[in-house]
């Protein structure tokens, strides 16, 4: 075999390997038979002092609550208990997540961003320790008041997920709804809003079947809103506020 045609053979073959390990992964999570592990790596998103004192005091147990979210939604989805889930801050990555696809999204520019994704996440996390992990890379920002961050991304399935967030104690309990919403991607829950960011009736909405359509007073995480209007929705301010509706629970697998 020419030089090219063996490089080509062991390109595949790497692509073969990653594509494996990923379904297997994947299957292995979502089949909910052991605890759900999951990493966050904090990144200072924009270099700041801001954001590298707020990481530098980040309590363990940050995101506590986001672990006993699932406990309890799972408790409303699944007969048998879940063993609990474990999410914790594994440390600080100093190089930033790759930028992903702007614009019109091609699938062949979401299909590079992915594989960039786990190759950054290959080469920055430790391997063998994050096999059946779910990584999120957690990027803080001391933002400016009235201008949103980057959209978050969590690959579908592929267990690694991008989330931007606020660098403020007074942000903290929204940062981990948004984590959330994330981590749920990374599991295959789809979104569950219009393109205004209005929740989609009935997915979108924390209790569709009881009572009156509006006001909701809870939001379905995939929704990320609370429906209060049929032309408006109000950001929840903690994950008390939130549930996994019946949709989401069945493409995670509950
Ligand atoms: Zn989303």
């Amino acid at each position: 075999m020419s030089f090219r045609k063996t490089r080509i053979v062991f390109l595949l073959l790497i692509l073969l390997g990653v594509a494996s390990v990923t379904y297997w992964e994947s299957m292995l999570v979502r089949s909910w038979l052991r605890p759900l592990e999951v990493a966050i790596y904090a990144v200072n998103g924009d270099g700041s002092d801001v954001s590298a004192s707020y990481i530098a005091q980040l309590p363990a147990a940050s995101f506590e609550e986001i672990a006993t979210f699932f406990d309890q939604q799972a408790a409303r989805h699944r007969l048998k208990i879940l063993p609990r889930a474990n999410i914790k801050l594994a440390g600080e990555i100093r190089q930033a997540p790759p930028a992903p696809p702007s614009g019109e999204r091609g699938v062949l520019a979401s299909l590079m961003w992915s594989l960039k994704m786990r190759y950054y996440a290959f080469h920055t996390t430790p391997f063998w320790e994050n096999l059946g992990r779910i990584r999120l890379f957690v990027v803080y920002h001391e933002g400016e008041l009235g201008k949103p961050l980057q959209h978050s991304l969590g690959l579908r399935k592929g267990l690694v997920g991008v989330v931007h967030v606020f660098a403020k104690k007074e942000q903290s309990a929204q940062n981990n709804i948004v984590i959330t919403h994330e981590l749920l991607h990374t599991l295959g829950a789809s979104d569950k809003y219009d393109t205004h960011g209005q929740p989609v009736y009935p997915d979108g909405f924390a209790y569709p079947d009881e009572g009156e359509r509006y006001p909701q007073y809870a939001a379905e995480i995939m929704a990320g809103r609370i429906a209060v209007r049929p032309d408006r929705a109000i950001i929840p301010t903690n994950l008390d506020a939130c549930v996994v509706g019946s949709k989401t629970a069945y493409e995670i697998g509950w």
